[in-house]
């Protein structure tokens, strides 16, 4: 960092608005990737909307890149700042800013902690949907910049579907207030939805409006273990049709050693094992609801497409059986998994994963392949873990070795490279296996639009020109 941009941060931001020391530089330079190399300039903690926009157009004028930043838990590499670009941390943002109780809409700053909204949403007696389990600690801002989804999908959709509003900072300095708060809104291009999924790449999500659900009734899990993948499909079919479903997870025998290796309090939900689990969460709508799904139990047992299973009886023991699948990635963590986070379509996912384990297999034999994911959304969580022994790099380029076979077998299926973690810096080279070329030029066109010199998030996304 040289004299003169600290002295030009410092016309913008208060002393205790700035870091330039090392360690501040290495935690907030990264998100929860560990494969690149962490080099910041400075880190900047605006508290207004005003100082985001002075500092872009500070940025412009000086031709520095500036990487927003959230709660750091994008898996991607997309808060990474690797080229000696200025980060931008939103946690100071972090104010409620409105609540409105007639439209049922709440307007915070970008970087209120997604739990935050959640608890808050609660005490009103209303609900924050979006749930999974970075929620501690990420943003709202980040959800938005990636369009996160997570466990509830199947029932209550992504972001996307409760964002009616944004402020944004573009990269041209420009402050844009999209929507605000409007159901119907046909005139013309919706800018919000672009800025909804833009991995900070358009220019930084500052506020953000969202629209509150009712609370849901009381809610069971059913842990399910299943010696067979084509099953999983034919249980997600009976149980949507057969329950109100709110989330249908699946995890392999060897998530669920990693999870209770890693925490000894847990335990395994019964006595049987199985190479896959999936779990259902469903709300109890009428008074027979809980009957329905005993008898949904039994005859999955009877047809043989379930080994055994089990029932939540109380809320505590559903938070228990939801800790099997919420803590997969923290106990994958220590081992360094190099992730793939695709998509296809619900009822192609369990032919995808019969074929991409065959791909990993042979391209891997020596390797941990661990699955898990939003199977009732068809998105799969594909980790492979790195030998103790083996230096991070190797590790590394081996992984990107297989990475051509799997994204074609993506393209063959006309899935997605990456379902809801994002591209950042880990998916850009395989962008052209999700989206046609024609596609790529608009979505670059795009971005020039809203960030002409290419300050905002460069390189990641797309593949540096
Ligand atoms: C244990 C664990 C479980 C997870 N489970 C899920 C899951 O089930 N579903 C899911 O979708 N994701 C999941 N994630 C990934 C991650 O939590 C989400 O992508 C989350 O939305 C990122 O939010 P963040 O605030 O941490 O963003 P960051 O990691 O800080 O940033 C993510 C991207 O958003 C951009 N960004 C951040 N804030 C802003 C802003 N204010 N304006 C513009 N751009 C911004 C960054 O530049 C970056 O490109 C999980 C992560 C972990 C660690």
């Amino acid at each position: 960092m040289n004299d003169s941009m600290a002295t030009a941060l410092k016309s913008i931001f208060p002393e205790d608005q700035l870091r330039f020391d090392q360690e501040s530089l290495q935690t907030y330079g990264r998100d929860w990737t560990r494969f690149y190399k962490v080099d910041p300039s400075a880190i900047v903690f605006p508290s207004t909307t005003e100082q985001v926009r002075d500092l872009v157009l500070l940025a412009r004028k000086n031709k520095w890149a500036l990487v927003p930043s959230g709660g750091r838990t994008g898996l991607s590499g997309g808060a990474v700042a690797s080229h000696r670009e200025i980060v931008v941390s939103m946690e100071r943002m972090n104010r409620i800013l409105d609540f409105d109780d007639f439209d049922l809409t709440l307007k915070v700053e970008a970087g209120v902690i997604t739990e935050e909204i959640q608890k808050w949403a609660a005490e009103k007696n209303l609900f924050y949907p979006v749930d999974f389990a970075a929620r501690g600690s990420s943003h709202i801002g980040g959800n938005v910049a990636t369009n996160a989804g997570g466990i509830k999908v199947v029932r209550y959709g992504l972001t996307r579907d409760w964002v009616v509003g944004l402020t944004v900072v573009t990269g041209k300095g420009e402050v844009l207030k999209l929507n605000q708060s409007l159901i119907k809104n046909a005139s013309g291009y919706d800018l919000r939805h672009l800025f909804v999924g833009s991995e900070g790449t358009l220019g930084f999500i500052t506020e953000v409006e969202l629209k509150l659900a009712q609370p849901p009734l009381p809610m069971h899990v059913m842990v399910l273990a299943t010696s067979n993948l084509k099953n999983l499909m034919h249980i997600f079919r009976q149980s949507r049709e057969q329950l109100p479903i709110t989330a249908f997870e699946m995890f392999s025998e060897l998530a669920l050693q990693k999870v209770l290796a890693h925490h000894s309090s847990l335990s395994r939900p019964f006595a049987t094992s199985a190479p896959y689990y999936v779990l259902v969460e469903f709300e109890e709508k009428s008074a027979d609801t809980v009957d329905k799904a005993l008898a949904l139990f039994e005859s999955l047992l009877e047809s043989g497409h379930i080994e055994d299973g089990i029932l939540s009886q109380s809320p505590t023991q559903a938070a228990e059986l939801w800790k099997l699948r919420e803590y997969i990635s923290e106990s994958l963590a220590p081992f360094t998994p190099y992730k793939n986070d695709i998509s296809v379509r619900v009822s192609k996912a369990t032919d995808f994963l019969s074929a991409a384990d065959e791909i990993l297999k042979k391209a891997y034999p020596d390797y941990e392949v661990v699955w898990f994911g939003h199977i009732g959304d068809g998105n799969l969580h594909i980790n492979i873990l790195r030998p103790k022994a083996m230096a991070i790099e190797e590790f590394v380029k081996s992984c990107r070795g297989a990475d051509d076979l799997l994204y074609n077998l993506i393209q063959d299926y006309q899935g997605s490279i990456s379902a809801e973690h994002g591209v950042g810096l880990t998916k850009r080279s395989f962008l052209s296996k999700a989206r046609s070329q024609e596609e790529i030029e608009i979505l670059r066109s795009i971005k020039k639009i809203f960030d002409p010199d290419n300050i905002i998030n460069p390189g990641k996304l797309f593949e540096p020109n």
